[in-house]
């Protein structure tokens, strides 16, 4: 399955959910799919965890309501989940860490298992799925998810997130995840229904109440990213513009409109003025689009204004919405013109109404996206490959082999190494460093790096060094992990699930 649409060119990024992940080019997901950097949304951050400071998280999409609500105290969530195929491992542990961070920082924090996934896109049993899940659980106990404060779940044990699967399924269809997940004829009706059950999952902590999520996830969970913040903006009563006539224009065509407005300054210019301005200014890109519609409405005024676009509302919900709107207003046949009200407040009046008449009032996910961990032996770290990935569930001795016998980005011969310095941007083992065993000591990751690549630092003792470190951590998570059992026991989750098959 591939994302994206199948016209993935050779040099484009491909994103599958269920293909075994990779990407070359991170700078390319920026440009391709509208990922943005994170550098530009991490001095807002209040108190950013060390994997938003060493660049392992390096992208988000709209991630700056969640730094604002931090800062300013506000509700927000956090949520993310694992498909129970297999033992955690330590690429889990980042995802596990940054729930627990984004709950510790206040957020209302949600880890699901995503069996229903697991057994309708991988065909794993569900004796097989329980196992696994037991283990994640403990895993994420005992990195700290605090389960008194927070929900975890199953998909397959949750009916509220069946339920709102079932509605958000009636706004998607099948065209739609043939070009995002390249489905086809053979794709087993399960696993689209598990696409869905991974909508409502992101819309999950939201059913209550309407607040900024943010989804830390792998880049090649993007297509569900971009699917749920479509089908959240698809189930609004209304849709929030700017407009400047009372004709429908697009973002593109609103742009121009705009630079002619801005461009004539006059209190007095027409539409007419406009489709002038731009016919001598902006001749390529107006072109067919906005220009007959600017001559279509001739001499009527260009007024800047907010509109609400009339989308599921209910006859009495629209007017409801018209007679909370205060100040100068326009009533069209599907949507209201309001010349006194700003954009947020304009929002925030839409949602108030929707949620005053029934509807869920969601707003767009955010997301975070980290590096993917490069595998021990070299290219992709993989469950299938024992030696490149650490489970979590390592014997402490094992753990300490692998790193041992890690890949490095060391040079040919210890000389060569000292004039030269080592590779620390090609180095699994210098990944192990950020991405884990420097914990939140930034110093020391410094320390590495530089007394790598200043050739002081040289790979045997390194590794050495690295694998002291993963055995130490490998030893008290296992421990921490028995001490949750009777925790786990404890909570309101069925570790055997009644399904068969
Ligand atoms: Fe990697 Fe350490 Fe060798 Fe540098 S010295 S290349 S960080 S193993």
């Amino acid at each position: 399955m591939a994302d994206g649409g199948s016209a993935a060119g050779a040099d484009d990024v491909t994103l599958d959910p269920w293909g075994s992940a990779s990407v070359d080019d991170y700078r390319k997901l920026f440009e391709q799919f509208g990922i943005e950097a994170f550098d530009d949304v991490l001095p807002q951050v209040p108190n950013p965890h060390y994997l938003m400071r060493r660049g392992v998280v390096f992208g988000h999409r709209d991630y700056g309501p969640i730094a604002d609500a931090m800062a300013n105290d506000d509700p927000f969530a956090v949520l993310s989940g694992w498909m129970p195929t297999g033992d955690p491992h330590i690429g889990h542990k980042l995802m596990i860490e940054e729930i627990v961070y984004h709950q510790q920082q206040g957020g209302d924090a949600y880890a699901l298992v995503a069996d229903l996934e697991a057994n309708s896109a991988r065909g794993l049993s569900w004796a097989e799925i329980d196992r696994h899940t037991e283990e994640y659980l403990l895993s994420l106990l005992a990195l700290g998810f605090d389960p008194e404060e927070g929900e975890i779940y199953r998909q397959s044990g949750n009916e509220r997130l069946q339920n709102l699967a079932f509605e958000l399924g009636a706004e998607a269809n099948f065209s739609e995840m043939q070009a995002l997940y390249g489905f086809d004829g053979e794709t087993n009706i399960s696993h689209m229904q598990s696409v869905v059950t991974q909508m409502a999952d992101i819309l999950y902590p939201q059913l209550d109440e309407p607040k900024p999520t943010v989804i830390p996830v792998g880049p090649d969970q993007d297509p569900h990213m971009r699917f749920a913040r479509d089908l959240a903006d698809r189930t609004r009563y209304f849709g929030v513009t700017e407009a400047y006539a009372s004709f429908e224009a697009d973002p593109a065509e609103r742009v121009l409109i705009r630079a002619a407005y801005d461009a004539i300054d006059d209190d007095d210019i027409r539409c007419e003025d406009a489709a002038d301005y731009l016919r001598e200014h902006h001749a390529d890109e107006a072109g067919t689009s906005v220009l007959p519609k600017l001559d279509n409405a001739g001499k009527e005024p260009i007024r800047p204004r907010v509109r609400f676009l009339d989308r599921n509302a209910t006859d009495e919900a629209f007017e409801a919405l018209i007679d909370a709107i205060d100040g100068e207003k326009r009533v069209f046949e599907g949507h209201v013109d309001t010349f006194d009200l700003d954009a947020d407040a304009a929002e925030e009046l839409a949602r108030e109404v929707e949620l005053g008449h029934g509807g869920y009032g969601f707003i767009a996910p955010s997301s975070i996206y980290n590096r993917f961990m490069t595998g021990l032996t070299g290219g992709k770290m993989s469950s299938s490959i024992p030696a490149s990935h650490i489970s979590l569930l390592d014997d402490p001795e094992d753990g300490y082999d692998k790193v041992k016998s890690a890949t490095t980005g060391g040079r040919t011969s210890a000389k060569e190494q000292r004039e030269l310095g080592g590779k620390a941007d090609e180095c699994p083992v210098y990944e192990l460093y950020t991405y884990l065993l420097a914990g939140e000591d930034d110093e020391f990751a410094t320390e590495v790096y530089e007394e790598c690549v200043g050739g002081e630092r040289l790979c045997g003792g390194c590794k050495e060094q690295a694998a002291e470190l993963m055995a130490e951590f490998l030893e008290d998570h296992q421990e921490k992990r028995e001490e949750m059992r009777p925790v786990l026991e404890e909570l309101d989750i069925d570790i055997e699930s009644p399904w068969r098959r």
